[in-house]
């Protein structure tokens, strides 16, 4: 944690803030290592404060012993703008994305003097150390299994939400904590929207099933998408789904420390392009993923992420959506290094043609 705390602090000072105050779950965890809510701390340059409730009280001593550990009894904004108003410094950092309106109209009626800066501080989660590269692939093993296994109940006449509901109950029975995020089954005309739910379309013969799923490990997520057939693929599906896997390569290909995401993104882009598809791939290539499913950075056309660098974990995710014909996605999350993209995601991406 305290190299982490030393990476915000340096942050800090080059925005020229003395205190910032962290409050989203996932930051309070990654600069503390507490994993309740209704939590906030207070970093300044030389001190570190975490205010939360009776309820957490052990805990966050347990969890965070390098805090000092404030437990408030008269509301957590109450506590934290005393707090504020006894450290004295005037200029605080806080985070834009996060922080409500009405938390912030209630830290200025305690500190009318005060001046609140709006920081965001999700990029400083973007390279990730050994125990959080372990814990992605531990999440990913467990995707992994679970797709393996869900091959045997896709067929003609099943439920969308029963394959959806069959991949959380195997990745929870293999130790996910949760679903990633709602699971996406789509089958047939389904697949052409990017983000379809499982619904209760009952899947049929001659069409592609699309599941983006993902386990969640110690708090660190995975993400991946396979696109499998329910009978034999028409020579049209199959070209699809070749143009998609082809693009998906060659996003594994070029993505490594040193290349910008856009660069990735249009070099992929530029695949489906040739294929005469490009206009079918509504979305961006990728994205980061760590205590967030969707976090820095982005592999996009509107990326300003800047170069890829060693340890980044991202996904590599391109999909072409055909209205009235249905649609093809193909995801792996990988580890970015200097020699290339490292796949955590290891099901296979030939296409699955089931009966
Ligand atoms: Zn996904
Ligand atoms: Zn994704």
């Amino acid at each position: 944690m305290m190299s982490r705390l030393d990476a915000l602090r340096s942050f800090l000072r080059s925005k020229r803030i003395g205190i910032m105050l962290v409050g989203k779950p996932v930051n309070v965890r990654y600069f503390s290592g507490f994993t309740g809510d209704s939590t906030i701390l207070l970093i300044t340059h030389d001190r570190q404060i975490l205010i939360t409730d009776g309820r957490y009280d052990d805990q966050a001593r347990l969890e965070c012993p390098s805090f000092e550990i404030v437990k408030h009894e008269t509301g957590l904004m109450r506590e934290t703008a005393a707090q504020l108003k006894s450290i004295g410094i005037r200029l605080i950092g806080v985070e834009g994305n996060f922080l409500t309106v009405d938390a912030l109209n209630a830290l200025q009626k305690f500190l009318p003097d005060w001046i609140f800066k709006p920081l965001t501080l999700d990029g400083l989660r973007q390279i990730k150390d050994a125990d959080e590269i372990e814990r992605i692939r531990r999440a990913c093993a467990i995707a992994d299994r679970a797709f393996a296994e869900v091959l045997n109940y896709i067929r003609a006449g099943v439920r969308e939400i029963e394959i959806a509901a069959r991949l959380e109950y195997l990745m929870r029975q293999y130790g996910s904590e949760r679903a990633a995020f709602e699971t996406i089954v789509a089958s047939g005309l389904n697949g052409s929207y990017p983000h379809a739910r499982a619904s209760t379309k009952v899947i049929a013969n001659g069409e592609f099933v699309t599941m983006d799923f993902g386990a969640v490990f110690e708090g660190y997520h995975s993400d991946m998408t396979r696109t499998v057939m329910v009978g034999r693929a028409t020579d049209e599906q199959r070209r699809i789904y070749e143009a998609v896997l082809n693009a998906q390569l060659i996003g594994l290909k070029e993505i490594r420390a040193g290349v910008s995401g856009r660069y990735v993104d249009k070099k992929a882009r530029e695949a489906l392009n040739a294929a005469g598809l490009e206009k079918n791939f509504t979305h961006g290539l990728g994205h980061g993923v760590g205590l967030e499913i969707h976090e820095e950075p982005r592999l996009s056309k509107f990326s300003a992420c800047g170069e890829l660098k060693p340890n980044m974990i991202v996904t590599d995710e391109p999909g072409v959506y055909i209205v009235g014909l249905g649609g093809v996605r193909i995801e792996d999350t990988v580890l970015v290094t200097s020699d290339g993209a490292k796949p955590l995601t290891h099901s296979p991406k030939i296409l699955i043609e089931l009966n």
